[in-house]
């Protein structure tokens, strides 16, 4: 795991996990400010959110992702 996933800081200094893709209406869109990188994760591993290598989506995403695919699957059937 690299340390070159994306991370908010706010004015304490605090860090925070951005949502990458901020596809879902009710997007969770940034995991809780923890005192570091280290922490944020966790606490996004913690909530579910999904790892794609280069950051992380929250789990409404991941569900919102997983209805479009189906939504393409059916338009194929069709
Ligand atoms: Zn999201």
């Amino acid at each position: 795991m690299s340390d070159e996933l994306p991370y908010i800081e706010n004015e304490e200094g605090e860090f925070a996990v951005p949502c990458q893709i901020k596809i879902a209406e009710d997007c969770a869109q940034l995991g809780e400010f923890c005192e570091t990188k280290e922490d944020a994760r966790d606490w996004v591993e913690n909530e579910c959110w999904i790892c794609s290598g280069e950051g992380y989506f929250c789990v409404e995403c991941n569900n919102q992702v997983l209805r479009n695919i189906g939504n393409l699957q059916t338009k194929k059937m069709n």
